[in-house]
């Protein structure tokens, strides 16, 4: 116990003695002044309270080191018989508390005691065995003054506080009136934003309207297209179909013996018409997808099953010997109920331009379960690939990639937009990554139930 001092309240002129002390002791501990008097007040406040309800109170001042440096106040008074009396002085002594840090009441058979503590500031000096030992021999030496002059300080403590709370209030007054401005700065802007809110909305209104506009007529156009390209084919393949008929005809074993020379020409006519045909047939299907005439007949697909005969059809469409087509089996998929028709014609239509645009390696198509109800079919090849900046635009009709004719490779330009509108039929997505002169790899990524 690191007692400093002791001390007593006997009679009521002591209370004042005993504030001063506890200012005193504060003091000379290393309170800093308004701290100073919350001890004193408390001490004070306390004492009073026990001596007028319980009877003389015993004080005791302590120096306490851990878990940090602080001054502790004990007051203790003899237990009153009436437990209630106690219980109201413990209540009318509560408001003392909040002048102190911590705060305990030992309830003791025969006395109870208050112990209060408030720790030390930063700048006060370590509560050593020799600073403790100082600050007891310094305690001693102060005589206690006259009531009436601890009065009087008490009096001039009262108005310094007092001048501090009006202090306060002519702060929080000027904090008021610069929140005020604020407020009405805050206002002004924020009407100056409204205004130009309003404006930018306008705009944005009409300019949605615009395009709302130009979206009809871009669907509109789009529509025209579309009939136009369906009339067109359609409207052709009747000649086409009947310059094939007539040259059957012609070349049929019962019909008049041709030259050998007549035979070569009508084989061109024939060759050129059937061309022809295919590129008018490929017309039509892309208008009537669409057109959104066309519409997926679900069926549980045998993957398997189409995947060999692609795996036949495409290996005789190979000209080259550094050319391998490669159809992994399918394995370990969930069953896959879509239409398979259009599905067949993605696959050989993405599996044909791999063959198309391949020298040599391979072109490989590969299932793989994509989780959350999704198939991947994938066809890659490794070809000439497609450079970055073309690789959204060959979705595009009639779209080549430049230079491609140069290869000698034939096309119309309407497989893959073709290809794209049956996966979007299927309820699925046409990916394409490629490196130019590596390589490209298309992705059909399909629901394992076309969507009804
Ligand atoms: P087509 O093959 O009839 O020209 P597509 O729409 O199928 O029309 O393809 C458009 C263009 O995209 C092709 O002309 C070609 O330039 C490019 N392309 C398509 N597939 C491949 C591929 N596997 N490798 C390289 N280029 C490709």
């Amino acid at each position: 116990m690191n007692e400093l001092l002791r001390t007593a309240i006997i009679v009521e002129h002591d209370v004042f003695a005993v504030r001063q002390r506890g200012r005193e002791v504060a003091a000379a501990i290393g309170l800093e002044g308004q701290d100073q008097i919350r001890v004193a007040t408390a001490l004070s406040e306390v004492g009073r309270q026990l001596l007028a309800r319980l009877g003389p109170v015993a004080v005791t001042f302590e120096a306490v080191t851990d878990p940090v440096d602080s001054l502790a106040v004990s007051a203790s008074a003899p237990v009153p018989a009436d437990g209630e009396v106690l219980k109201r002085l413990l209540t009318e002594i509560d408001g003392a508390r909040r002048l102190m840090e911590a705060w305990r009441i030992d309830e003791a058979p025969d006395r109870v005691t208050v112990v209060m503590s408030r720790g030390l500031p930063a700048n006060a000096p370590a509560l050593t065995a020799d600073r403790i030992a100082e600050l007891r021999v310094e305690l001693e030496r102060l005589q206690p003054s006259q009531p009436v002059e601890e009065f009087v300080l008490q009096n001039q403590q009262l108005l310094a506080a007092l001048q501090e709370v009006q202090g306060h209030r002519d702060q929080l007054l000027r904090l008021n009136e610069e929140l005020e401005e604020t407020n009405r700065g805050v206002m002004a802007l924020y009407n100056e934003l409204s205004a130009e809110l309003e404006e930018t909305n306008r705009g944005v209104v009409a300019l949605y309207a615009e395009l709302d506009d130009r979206s009809a007529k871009l669907r509109d156009a789009s529509e025209a297209k579309t009939r136009f390209l369906a009339n067109v084919s359609h409207e052709m393949r009747a000649p086409v179909t009947a310059i094939l008929g007539l040259v059957r005809l012609i070349t049929d074993p019962g019909s008049d013996p041709l030259t050998d020379e007549q035979r070569t020409q009508l084989d061109l006519i024939g060759g050129s018409a059937q061309d022809m045909l295919h590129r008018v047939n490929e017309l039509l299907d892309l208008a009537k997808a669409e057109s959104g005439r066309l519409e997926p007949v679900p069926t549980e697909v045998d993957l398997s099953a189409v995947f060999g005969a692609l795996r036949g059809t495409m290996r005789s469409l190979v000209s080259r010997p550094e050319v391998e087509v490669v159809v992994e089996e399918p394995v370990g998929l969930p069953p896959l109920i879509t239409d398979e028709v259009m599905l067949t014609q993605v696959l050989r239509n993405l599996m044909t331009n791999g063959i198309k645009f391949t020298l040599r390696g391979e072109v490989r198509l590969v299932a793989r379960n994509a989780g959350g109800d999704r198939l991947h079919l994938v066809v890659s090849d490794t070809g000439i690939g497609i450079p970055a900046d073309e690789q959204e635009r060959v979705f595009e009709e009639f779209y080549q990639v430049r230079g491609g004719a140069h290869r000698g490779v034939v096309g119309t330009g309407l497989g893959l937009p073709y290809a794209r509108s049956l996966v979007t039929l299927l309820g699925g997505e046409l990916a394409l990554t490629s490196t130019e002169g590596k390589g490209s790899t298309f992705t059909v990524s399909l629901p394992v139930r076309v969507p009804t």
